[in-house]
């Protein structure tokens, strides 16, 4: 049978929640007073939409083959990335082989290059990319991790991102990540917030169970210094996470010198493409990095990413992105857990990532995922019908 062409490819956006997570209703855990580069202003200290970041909403990209097969993605970027897709990137896309992945991706990119390189412009390229890898396994009838290699190991381990560690840990969680919730503004006083809070928790879980804090870009050097430096003395803290802002690569290498020895910095959740990570690698910044594969340049650019981590002797664990991450951590050597989003409103139930945006997601059972709750083809998963999408461009 000759390899399908693309006929179609179509860009949506949907609010509420799902790919943008941020998206969500009041008194969510995800909102609550989280410590942000805005939170110097004090306006835009409690809530992190009140500065707009649920303003892009989601993103769907639904590519369709000669041969009527249908593969989608979702990330964020919202309306604005319907526009790239619709209006540039669709001339790359229309017309090649399903098997001609790389060659787009390396069009995309190189074609944006003069507005693009980061940012939202690598979120489009990403779900471009996610959309034509589930395309790819569909028309194969095979799982992504298949092309991707296949399983390195029989089941997924989970970490969750939340605010209640100790509900994770009774879940069968391997360890919890708090959001920090007071930053330099907020002085000594928020300081000692952070570490009681982090001691409230240690109390809670015991000696073993992993806490890590995840300081979304609010810091700088001396404060993650000395925050890092005291949680993991006095609680064990596992790893200080993107501790700084992205483009300060040299505060971040400072901040790894600093550090005890046995605490992890990490950081890349906002980071793209090889060359952002090339960076991060060689400037020895951190010692896991996060690329979240619906930003950073999608499962092409993963691979490349992962590879370079793997050259350092460093760990790769993707944020979030749900099934879009599982099927590459299953196939990695150095990814050897993964994160999951707790997007429960309290943190105190599994529900899934992307909720309600996408059908047949699957979730971890006591924290952890069979690699054979991967098998069905493609990314495994189906757009809900009930989810109202609007397409805002069309070409
Ligand atoms: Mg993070």
């Amino acid at each position: 049978m000759p390899m399908p062409t693309i006929k179609h490819v179509r860009a949506y956006t949907v609010r509420g929640g799902g790919a943008d997570y941020h998206d969500q209703g009041e008194g969510h855990w995800i909102d609550d007073h989280i410590s942000t580069p805005m939170a110097k202003y004090p306006e835009y200290r409690q809530s992190r939409k009140r500065f707009g970041l649920n303003v892009l909403g989601t993103l769907v990209v639904e590519i369709e083959a000669s041969d009527g097969t249908i593969g989608f993605a979702v990330t964020t970027g919202g309306e604005p990335a319907c526009w790239i897709v619709e209006k540039h990137l669709a001339r790359f896309i229309e017309g090649a082989r399903v098997t001609d992945i790389e060659k787009i991706w390396d069009q995309m990119y190189n074609a944006t290059l003069f507005y693009g390189r980061k940012g939202l412009v690598l979120n489009t390229i990403s779900g471009v990319d996610l959309a034509l890898w589930d395309l790819l396994a569909k028309v194969r009838q095979e799982p992504v991790h298949a092309l991707l290699g296949g399983p390195v190991r029989d089941e997924l381990v989970f970490y969750a991102t939340g605010a209640r560690p100790d509900l994770a840990k009774d879940m069968g969680f391997i360890g919890g990540k708090l959001p920090l919730h007071h930053g330099p503004a907020e002085r000594d006083e928020g300081l000692r917030k952070n570490l009681d809070l982090l001691a409230d928790m240690r109390g809670r879980v015991g000696d073993d169970f992993w806490l890590m804090y995840d300081c979304w870009m609010s810091l700088d050097v001396e404060y993650a210094t000395r925050l890092a430096t005291a949680a993991y003395r006095d609680f064990g803290l596992k790893w200080i996470e993107e501790a700084l802002p992205p483009d300060d690569y040299w505060g971040y290498a400072e901040l790894r010198r600093n550090v005890p020895r046995g605490l992890m910095v990490s950081t890349g959740e906002h980071e793209a493409t090889r060359w952002g990570f090339r960076m991060l690698l060689e400037m020895e910044c951190c010692d896991l990095v996060q690329p979240d594969v619906g930003w950073c340049g999608g499962i092409t650019e993963l691979i490349k990413i992962a590879a370079l981590a793997d050259a350092h002797g460093k760990l790769v664990v993707p944020h979030g992105s749900s099934v879009y991450s599982y099927h590459f951590v299953i196939t990695r050597h150095n990814s050897p857990f993964a994160e999951f989003l707790m997007m429960a409103p309290e943190a105190d139930r599994v529900v899934p990532m992307f909720h309600p945006q996408l059908l047949d997601e699957p979730v971890p059972v006591n924290g952890r995922m069979k690699a054979s709750a991967l098998d069905a083809p493609g990314f495994g998963v189906r757009l809900n019908p009930a989810c109202e999408l609007e397409r805002p461009y069309t070409h």
